[in-house]
């Protein structure tokens, strides 16, 4: 989905793991005293800007990529009108970005770390790269831009590439198996910066007020 929905979902999931961890208090963890309040409220921040973070790294590839097209002067995204798009620099980010293995291994340090301010912080950093991983397993998914899409396996799909065949793109795979599956970019005409759209599709819109709700109500209880 749009970066802006990756911000919603990984504040959201941020407040979800400050809610996780009743009575964590960071910065008297670090020796600092002060009201508990300000502490839960400090706490929460620093859970939710990390997960946050982690929610939107993955696009960084793609933010950097409108930079460069901005700054030359020529439509966004158009490196991916290249026939052979998959072999570039600017493909090989994004699947690299989009890897399952990242949350996995967030997830398998979380497990393993025991400590009172490392654990929730890593927490946060799983939910938060999952999050974005699991949403766009499930709204990438049009047949217009199965060559250009990440295939979110890095670096398995980059092997079958090695043998000739076509490297598995995860999320259509989904969608053609289960059905699962909505497109969060508009079908427009190849080749006119079809990420840029400017209408946001309805459902994601609507996607976004209810992650900002639900976040207001998970921080208002957090903090009573
Ligand atoms: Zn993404």
């Amino acid at each position: 989905m749009k970066v802006d929905s990756h911000i919603v979902t990984g504040g959201l999931v941020g407040a979800l793991v400050t809610a996780r961890y009743p009575g964590l208090n960071i910065v008297q963890a670090f020796g600092y005293e002060s009201w508990q309040f300000l502490d839960t409220l400090i706490t929460g921040v620093i859970l939710t800007v990390v997960s946050i973070f982690a929610a939107t790294v993955a696009d960084a590839p793609l933010v950097a990529q409108v930079k460069v097209d901005d700054r030359k002067k020529r439509p966004r995204f158009s490196a991916e009108l290249d026939p052979n798009f998959e072999d570039s620099v600017w493909y090989s980010l994004k699947s690299m970005s989009h890897s399952f293995l990242w949350w996995l291994i967030a997830l398998i340090t979380s497990w393993q770390v025991h400590h009172p301010v490392w654990s929730p912080i890593l927490t946060a950093v799983f939910v938060g790269l999952a999050s974005h991983w699991f949403i766009d397993l499930f709204t990438h998914c049009h047949p217009q831009f199965k060559r250009t899409d990440q295939d979110m396996i890095w670096p398995f799909g980059d092997l079958f590439q090695l043998f000739g065949k076509d490297i598995p793109k995860l999320s259509h795979i989904v969608k053609k198996v289960t059905g699962i599956g909505i497109e969060y970019r508009q079908n427009i005409t190849p080749g006119l910066d079809p990420y840029a759209n400017t209408e946001p599709m309805v459902w994601e819109t609507a996607f976004q007020v209810t992650g900002s709700i639900l976040w207001g109500c998970l921080v208002l209880l957090i903090l009573a």
